[in-house]
């Protein structure tokens, strides 16, 4: 029997990769899509399918996470098998210059979704996409037992939204569970966190189109995984017998200046020559290490990754010089024509 899923944040890095994880799996996808004056569907775009389509399996619902009786009524009409609550205000380093609408959006938010769900009556699984950000400044390593000590309006939110998935859970025998998922990076990763924002640099300095690149704490040690494999691990969080929560991470650990050498050294390059500080993207309280432990998801799901920080710093590099040579292509024919 054909399954059914709602993805919110579907336009984001991980709802593009988990819709097409799940379009080949045979589901029926539906997609929450927050309006905007410009186009947002860029990540989705090679999988839209247009309303006069016959037979489609992946549909665009406009609705805003903030907006809790649009959520009840989607889920009535779509009536999920499963629902995958990735939407949200997702940079830290935004969440301090915009803490209240983060703790909205990040985290009531959830409880939103949840208590739609309840409200409806509707039968569904539901995944919540938390993150190590809640474990801040406990030191590393992490997994499902570690205590949360958030560092940022982010962390705190995603604190909120952990515990209430927790709560509905325990209290409605909701299957709800939480993925604690660790930084995972793709060439479809936001353009301002911290590796894409040096991936893309990359690529601009060796076209000859940036010669400087501006960055905040280059000691900060995280655990970097491979968005697609990681959309694969909430899939399986999903399919288990019982609701718990997981950690998934690579458990390998690097600073971003490790990043930085690696992905400058891809293309002859040395770092040194073109990045300069600036204090602008320090924040007002940082996260030091974050590296995970996901034995119980390897042992549990049968889970693991195989797409580590160096790796993972190739594939972007070359993706984006793909990219920025693939602009100028497209720039010099407007500029013939
Ligand atoms: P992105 O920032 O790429 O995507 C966020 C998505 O949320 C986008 O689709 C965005 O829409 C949508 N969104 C934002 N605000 C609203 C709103 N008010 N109503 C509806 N939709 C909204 O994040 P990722 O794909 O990287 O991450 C997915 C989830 O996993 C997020 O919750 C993130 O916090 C969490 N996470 C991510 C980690 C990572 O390393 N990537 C690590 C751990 C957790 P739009 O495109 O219009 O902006
Ligand atoms: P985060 O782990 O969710 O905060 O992911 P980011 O990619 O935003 O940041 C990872 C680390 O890189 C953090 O410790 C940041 O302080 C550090 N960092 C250093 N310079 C920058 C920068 O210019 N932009 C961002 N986003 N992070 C930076």
């Amino acid at each position: 029997m054909t399954k059914t899923a709602l993805i919110t944040g579907v336009t984001g890095q991980d709802g593009s990769y988990l819709t097409e994880l799940l379009l080949s799996k045979g589901y029926q996808v539906h997609g929450l899509l927050r309006r905007s004056s410009s186009f947002n569907t860029e990540r989705i775009d090679h999988i839209y399918q247009g309303p006069q389509e016959a037979d489609r399996n992946f549909v665009l619902h406009h609705a805003d996470l903030s907006d809790g009786v649009a959520l009840v009524n989607l889920l009535r009409d779509i009536q999920p098998d499963e629902v995958y609550n990735l939407g949200a205000q997702s940079h830290v380093r935004v969440s301090f210059d915009a803490p209240l609408y983060t703790g909205d959006v990040t985290g009531l938010s959830t409880l939103r979704l949840l208590e739609a769900i309840r409200a409806s009556g509707v039968q569904t699984r539901i995944y919540q996409a938390s993150s190590s950000e809640m474990f801040g400044a406990t030191p590393p390593p992490q997994n499902e037992t570690t205590p949360f000590h958030p560092r940022s309006p982010y962390g705190a939110a995603k604190v909120f939204a952990y515990w209430t998935t927790v709560n509905y859970r325990e209290a409605y025998g909701m299957f709800a569970v939480n993925g604690i998922l660790f930084n995972h990076e793709s060439p479809r990763r936001g353009e301002t966190f911290v590796t894409r924002k040096i991936t893309r640099a990359v690529a601009r300095i060796k076209i000859g189109l940036q010669d400087r690149l501006y960055l905040g704490n280059l000691d900060a040690v995280r655990d970097w995984g491979y968005a697609p494999e990681y959309v694969e691990a909430m899939w399986r969080m999903l399919q288990h017998d019982e609701p718990t929560d997981y950690v998934v991470a690579t458990g390998v650990a690097a600073t971003v200046r490790q990043f930085l050498e690696t992905a400058f050294a891809h293309a002859d390059l040395d770092w040194n020559e073109y990045v300069r500080y600036d204090p602008k993207y320090e924040r007002p309280s940082e996260v030091d290490a974050l590296i995970g432990d996901s034995s119980k998801a390897r042992e549990t799901l049968g889970w693991r990754s195989t797409v580590h920080v160096e790796e993972l710093a190739r594939i972007m590099v070359d993706a984006d010089i793909r990219q920025v040579e693939k602009q100028l292509a497209g720039a010099a024919v407007r500029i013939d024509r």
